[in-house]
């Protein structure tokens, strides 16, 4: 399986990459996977019994913006200070000796894919970015960059300030969209989605690598995303590279393990 996936590695011209929260691990970020990964990385959700979903939820920004804020807050900057695993610039040099064109296709919003030197006008997050803001009510379809810098205290995980919607002054939130999340602005992935229905148009018969990494069951958006990649292009193979949920149906592959370790794996034998 692993020298069939480096085949259509070394000879792909167009790369998609599929990540969900797999891809991140191996950086050092928290898996929110269940109450047990989410309490471990969150002790004070743990105290207050409070789940990932029911932290990622809009109604604390109504309610209560500095608690909204204290779990936005402290990931925001949990994401700024993280560097990228050597499995992103894996994929780089891939791309690079290939001169293949490629896209990202990412649930995370965590900006990873970016601060690894993809460029941004190759990258779907589907469920929005943590670097964008957007007014909590909202007053306008405004979407703006994230410069606030957010202090927490994290044993109340309550934030020091609410940034504000520069327009009417109201409470500001994450462009993320969030579980019952009836305000998120999806004018920003829609772009992005329509950047990458452009891309496909334009792929005719090249041979296509999708990678996917780290995408679980739990929110099937990627693995739907890379399948119909996988079914609609005839010369498309999926690789699907996931330690728990690995499998898919033939002619496409899996490898059952960690993203950084399948991507690793994978590069010694194209390098050897
Ligand atoms: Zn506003």
């Amino acid at each position: 399986m692993l020298e069939r996936a480096a085949e259509i590695i070394g000879q792909a011209e167009v790369f998609i990459i599929t990540a969900g929260a797999g891809m991140g691990v191996e950086s050092g970020l928290p898996d929110f996977r269940g109450n047990r990964g989410f309490w471990q990385a969150y002790p004070p959700y743990a105290r207050l019994g409070i789940s990932f979903m029911d932290a990622a939820n809009p109604v604390h920004f109504e309610r209560n913006p500095a608690f909204g804020w204290g779990f936005y807050g402290h990931r925001c900057n949990l994401y700024r200070a993280t560097i990228p695993h050597e499995g992103f610039q894996i994929i780089r040099r891939w791309i690079e000796r290939n001169r293949a064109d490629y896209f990202v296709v990412t649930s995370n919003v965590d900006g990873q894919f970016q601060k690894a030197g993809f460029s941004e006008d190759r990258i779907v997050e589907v469920h929005g970015s943590i670097h964008h803001l957007q007014c909590l009510k909202p007053c306008s379809p405004d979407i703006w960059p994230n410069q606030e810098n957010i202090s927490v205290d994290t044993v109340t995980m309550r934030s020091l300030s609410v940034p504000a919607c520069p327009r009417c002054g109201g409470v500001s939130r994450p462009n993320i969209l969030m579980f019952n999340d009836w305000s998120w602005l999806p004018e920003r992935t829609t772009a992005q989605e329509t950047r990458f229905e452009q891309f496909q148009a334009t792929l005719g018969d090249k041979r296509i690598a999708v990678i996917e990494l780290g995408a679980g069951t739990a929110i099937p958006t990627i693995r739907a995303t890379s399948e119909r990649l996988g079914w609609h292009h005839p010369y498309a193979t999926v690789l699907r590279i996931n330690p728990r949920e690995p499998e898919i149906m033939a002619p496409h592959i899996s490898l059952d393990c960690n993203a950084l370790e399948g991507l690793l794996k994978i590069d010694r034998l194209l390098t050897c």
